[in-house]
């Protein structure tokens, strides 16, 4: 029997990132290769390393200069990239990214142009990044017509969470109308909840804060391996600070920008989620890395504030759990930055946190406890992967005869 192959793929406004998983019979995810095509409705490129992270392809490619068209054609020189070094493998089903589930999906979803039109419809909700993730789901429909697509929520794993968790003070109308806390990144929490058991052993049970800190940035309070609070609300924009948005802020600044200095909604839009967070502040990048390597005084007050920031929202998650027993960082800063996870562990040596300096400067990909011995808190560094996760959400909603076991 020929053996079955898996796509994930994360589609953005200018790239679209992707990994396809070999699917054993157990079922086993074994990467393939992973990569992405970046640049699109610019210099596109495409990118792609092997399992073991050598490079299998790293070229500029050509495509339509109007995004929309770009996208489309860019999964179709994905495809024959794929069709070429597919080893007799056939195409299984394609998983997707989807930012914004609403109140109706609280589980993964196969794809059909009913469910496509529901999640349209919460487009409002997550304007940066749904249309993005639907326009893919659309093109490789298209393209692809038998193969089966599954969308994955960034909001689901937070479904578990209390009423008092997700409800804002706004009258009852507005919150039925679904204006609520939704929390996103769940697919790297549901990651993370996934191996704290094999890393924590009983303790996962317990009072964890995972701090997924990347471009986008939040951090969830989980206890049973649930979500129980998140940083993040409606919208992707709340909580902690980040590469481009500017995380939680008094409302009233958003009407003193409307009425007083008279920006439109579009303007204020673009100002929240590109121009603010580490970029705004600094006025040198939204990449930590850049920001940290600057050394400027604007760009050392904006690691200082990104930093408070965590420190803050900490405390709060601390307090919806009732108390702390671990804290996990993870994604491109808080898996690859020894210098902010010392900054956070020292600004939470109130909650009995002590680092052990040396554990945290060591590098390594693997998850790894970074506390002393005598720390109250166990604090750990945990590589997440949120395409293994949408590989096996895909997986699971395949009907059984498609399943290859
Ligand atoms: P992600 O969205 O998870 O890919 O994370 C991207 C963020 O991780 C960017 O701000 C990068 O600058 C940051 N990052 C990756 N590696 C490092 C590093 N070694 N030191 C500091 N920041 C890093």
């Amino acid at each position: 029997m020929k053996n079955e192959a898996l796509l994930v793929i994360n589609s953005g406004s200018s790239s679209v990132k992707f990994a396809a998983y070999d699917v054993g019979a157990d079922p086993t995810f074994q990467r393939i290769a992973s990569g992405k095509i970046e640049g699109i409705g610019g210099q596109p490129r495409l990118r792609v390393a092997g399992q073991d992270g050598s490079v299998l392809e790293d070229r500029a490619i050509s495509l339509p200069a109007d995004p929309a068209r770009g996208q489309e054609d860019a999964f179709r020189q994905l495809f024959e990239w794929l069709g070429g070094h597919a080893a007799g493998r056939t195409l299984g089903a394609v998983g997707h990214r989807v930012v914004h589930g609403g109140e109706h999906f609280s589980r993964p979803v196969r794809i059909t142009p009913d469910t496509l039109a529901q999640l349209e419809r919460l487009t409002p909700l997550a304007p940066l990044h749904q249309p993005h993730n639907l326009s893919a789901i659309r093109a490789i429909a298209a393209l692809l017509p038998d193969v089966p697509q599954v969308a994955c929520f960034d909001t689901e794993f937070h479904a578990s969470q209390a009423w008092v968790a997700q409800a804002y003070a706004l009258p009852r109308h507005i919150t039925e109308a679904g204006v609520k806390r939704y929390g996103f990144h769940g697919l790297s929490y549901e990651y993370i909840a996934s191996v704290l058991p094999e890393h924590l052993g009983a303790a996962a049970e317990g009072r964890v804060v995972a701090a997924h800190l990347g471009n986008g940035a939040s951090m969830c309070a989980m206890r049973g391996c649930k979500s129980v609070a998140s940083t993040m609300g409606f919208t992707a924009l709340d909580g902690l600070m980040m590469g481009t948005r500017c995380g939680s802020l008094d409302p009233g600044v958003v009407l003193y920008l409307m009425r007083a200095l008279g920006m439109t909604a579009q303007a204020v839009e673009k100002l929240l989620y590109e121009q603010s967070g580490l970029l705004g502040v600094s006025g040198v990048s939204g990449d930590m890395r850049t920001v940290e390597a600057s050394g400027t005084p604007e760009a050392r007050q904006a690691v200082e504030l990104y930093v408070h920031a965590i420190g803050q929202q900490l405390g709060s998650l601390a307090a919806a759990l009732g108390g702390l027993e671990t804290l996990v960082f993870t994604a491109g800063i808080g898996e690859n930055s020894a210098s902010i996870r010392q900054q956070v562990c020292h600004n939470a040596a109130w909650l009995g946190v002590a680092l052990d300096e040396a554990a945290n400067q060591a590098t390594s990909s693997a998850a790894r406890r970074i506390s002393t011995a005598a720390s109250r808190v166990a604090v750990w560094v945990m590589p997440t992967n949120e395409e293994l996760m949408i590989a096996r959400h895909t997986q699971g909603m395949l009907p059984r005869g498609a399943r290859g076991a």
